[in-house]
């Protein structure tokens, strides 16, 4: 498989107010045609650094592009740096600068001298045309290797790599289709699904596979590169297969799915539907059901009950349990699951109460500290984590944490 290597040249780009984009898109076209992007770079206005960027790829990889810095001012450093890196000459083309002198003309103006700047060509390179702006860009081989200089801003360069690059790196990539999947796991640590994953999938060294943690969930990304579509499918079918099994329930989707838009599947072929009540995650766990299409087949209500007196009143949690228990705490939390459950008639329910943070933590029950109730047809029960993280974690982990305590009910 080739390797590609992408040099991102501009000051800007290493302040915050700018971002490098150019490499993401890049590196997403590349990966389609089976080239894998190893290395990406941001070199300033600087010529020294460029070259020694661009000499140094050049050497490690099949691949490299470099986008920006081909304007016509002084700080537009990448012809000649990059030149140089690559032990070339520039070599100065009339009909560039014809070209240049028309497009001014037709904009009413004279070209200004130092757009002639624009006009030098790497010696041997190809001419990439640039409709959209003034600086060509250029595609070299070197030693074997292709040397592609793009122009910075993204509607220039974009076309040009997509009209005028991308047909002579698929040829030499040759036949590479790319299948890829995403499992989606919860309930287990990034450390404890890599310990279950690494031995399976260490058996597919051609297969990239990357195993992420995402705010409250573990992903398992996988890549299979083959000379035919099907075999690239058959490949990651096969990993994402033995990787479920291994994983069992703890896998809730192994088609990148997101965890609410599983739980609408499962009740909907059940015909089950469900409520919550929800105190620290303040609507958060109802929202994340009710923004997968169709999910008034199986939502019925949700009740942000924060306050002690509205857990008492809407839900019918007694003060009783308030006072001996407190609001965060498994009795309660199992006390408002059962509460809504009744209310709105549901299949399920579940709820949450916790402590989101910064303040109202204690030496029991410290920030995070957070109690998941469930009600069901096999009755009523809970579970008590403690997430770390600011107040918007916790509440987005307390609501990841309910949502699969009802899955895994949902499943039993
Ligand atoms: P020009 O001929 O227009 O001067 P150039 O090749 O010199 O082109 P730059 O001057 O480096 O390009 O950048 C022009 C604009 O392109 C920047 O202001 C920025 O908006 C955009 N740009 C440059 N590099 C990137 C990048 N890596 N990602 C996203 N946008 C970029
Ligand atoms: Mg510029």
């Amino acid at each position: 498989m080739l390797s590609a290597e992408i040099i991102a040249i501009g000051s800007e780009l290493l302040t915050p107010t700018k971002t490098d984009t150019n490499s993401l898109w890049l590196t997403e076209k590349l990966n389609d045609i089976g080239i894998e992007v190893m290395l990406k770079t941001i070199v300033g206005d600087d010529g020294a650094r460029l070259e020694e960027a661009v000499r140094d790829a050049m050497k490690r990889s099949d691949v490299v592009i470099t986008t920006g810095g081909l304007g016509p001012t002084e700080d537009d450093i990448t012809r000649e740096f990059t030149a140089r890196a690559v032990d070339r000459q520039l070599v100065y083309h009339d009909e560039i600068e014809a070209r240049l002198r028309e497009r001014f003309r037709s904009w009413g103006r004279e070209m200004p001298d130092i757009n002639k700047r624009q006009a030098y060509v790497i010696e041997g390179a190809e001419i990439l045309p640039n409709p959209n702006g003034s600086a060509v860009g250029m595609l070299a081989e070197i030693d074997g290797k292709l040397l592609i200089v793009l122009p910075g801003p993204p509607r220039e360069n974009q076309p040009m790599f997509l009209d005028h690059v991308f047909s002579t790196l698929k040829a030499i990539a040759g036949e590479v289709y790319v299948n890829r999947r995403i499992l989606k796991v919860s309930g287990l640590g990034e450390s404890a699904v890599d310990e279950v994953a690494a031995p399976i999938y260490k058996a597919y060294p051609t297969v990239q596979t990357s195993i992420l943690f995402n705010k409250s969930e573990v992903e398992i990304h996988i890549a299979a590169r083959a000379s035919d579509p099907d075999e690239a499918k058959r490949t990651t079918d096969e990993l994402a297969g033995k990787l479920a099994e291994a994983l069992g329930t703890a896998v809730f989707s192994t088609s990148g799915e997101t965890l609410e838009a599983v739980i609408g599947r499962l009740l909907l072929d059940r015909g089950q539907t469900v409520a919550v009540a929800e105190s620290c995650t303040g609507g958060l766990i109802g929202q994340r059901i009710t923004s997968v299409p169709g999910s008034s087949s199986y939502f019925m209500e949700g009740a942000i009950t924060y306050s002690n007196a509205a857990k008492i009143r809407t839900l019918g949690v007694s003060s009783e349990i308030i006072e001996a228990h407190g609001a965060v705490s498994s009795e309660c939390a199992e006390a408002m699951a059962a509460g809504i459950r009744t209310y709105a008639a549901t299949d399920h329910a579940i709820s949450v109460t916790g402590i989101a943070g910064p303040d109202g933590g204690t030496p029991e029950k410290p920030v995070g500290t957070v109690f998941i109730g469930y009600a069901g047809p096999g009755g009523v029960r809970s579970i008590k984590i403690v997430v770390p993280g600011d107040r918007y974690l916790v509440r987005w982990r307390a609501s990841s944490a309910a949502l699969d305590l009802l899955r895994r009910q949902i499943l039993r």
